[in-house]
């Protein structure tokens, strides 16, 4: 999607972990919009997005300094106790613009430099493959968990049309898979799937999360009604898989072929590791 991009200095970064994040001491966005403007994006409907006044995904604030100011906090937040940080909660921190303005590897620099006790990075992009180098420097402490909301690729398209490819997701979960880099594959928001789905993944991932607009929108499905999601499921006539019973398919397919303990249901998913 064509964006708009706008430099901004914060006066914060680290924010508290709460409600679904409660598990994580703080959550951490690179920048603030996110030009992959999933169509079923939650954030579409927070305070950040509706008092904007404009479409999301149409504008990006790319956040100045960001390194220099999560050097100070996170020395403080680890003065006061144990860290562990979900990365990010309401953007990509591996949207296109990461590619020219490296806002998150600066963030990932600092913390080698400084290590939390644990970082969640959240994505859907093939560029975090670029950070190889460092996410090996945190060993045990980070985790990238790549969603891949689908194996269908024309759902994917459907429904989220400037995301990355399925494919390429699977290759970069390939790459970190090969270069040890802890790993997990979040299918969330839960999208109409093949049978074949738990198959394209148990040789790249240990741990699988499956969340539904119904558990993890934070509004127990209200966010996802306000959009008005249903009718894109309508428009491919997969109206059933809109319900909040539909992850039990799902849930049941990959148990067969992953180990129980390693299918996660929505919150537990995101839980550090
Ligand atoms: S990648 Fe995440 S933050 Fe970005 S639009 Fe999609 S759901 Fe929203």
């Amino acid at each position: 999607m064509k964006s708009e991009f706008f430099y901004k200095y914060p006066k914060t970064l680290l924010n508290k972990g709460t409600g679904f994040l409660a598990d994580y001491t703080h959550s951490l966005n690179p920048y603030t919009g996110c030009s992959f403007a999933c169509s079923y994006c939650y954030v579409r409907q927070m305070p950040v997005s509706t008092f904007r006044k404009k479409e999301w995904g149409t504008w990006i604030d790319i956040k100045k300094e960001a390194a220099n100011l999560l050097r100070k906090e996170l020395k403080r937040a680890k003065s006061k106790g144990k860290v562990t940080i979900f990365m990010s909660s309401s953007t990509d921190p591996y949207q296109p613009i990461e590619h020219k303005e490296k806002v998150t590897r600066s963030l990932l620099e600092v913390m080698v430099e400084e290590p939390p006790d644990f970082l969640f990075i959240q994505t859907r992009s093939p560029l975090v493959g670029r950070d190889i180098d460092l996410l090996l420097s945190l060993e045990e402490r980070v985790r990238v968990s790549m969603t891949i909301e689908t194996d269908r690729e024309d759902i994917r398209k459907h429904f989220t049309p400037h995301a990355p490819p399925i494919q390429a997701r699977l290759q970069t979960l390939q790459l970190l898979a090969d270069a040890g880099v802890p790993t997990q594959t979040t299918i969330a928001p839960l999208l109409p799937s093949s049978e074949e789905f738990p198959k394209k993944l148990i040789k790249l991932v240990d741990r699988i999360c499956i969340d539904d607009y119904f558990m993890g929108d934070g509004s127990g499905g209200r966010r996802t009604r306000n959009l008005g999601i249903e009718s894109l499921y309508q428009e491919l006539n997969v109206g059933e898989w809109y319900d909040p019973t539909a992850y039990q398919l799902v849930y049941d397919r990959f148990k067969r072929v992953f180990p129980g303990d390693q299918v996660l249901l929505s919150q537990k998913g995101f839980a550090p590791y």
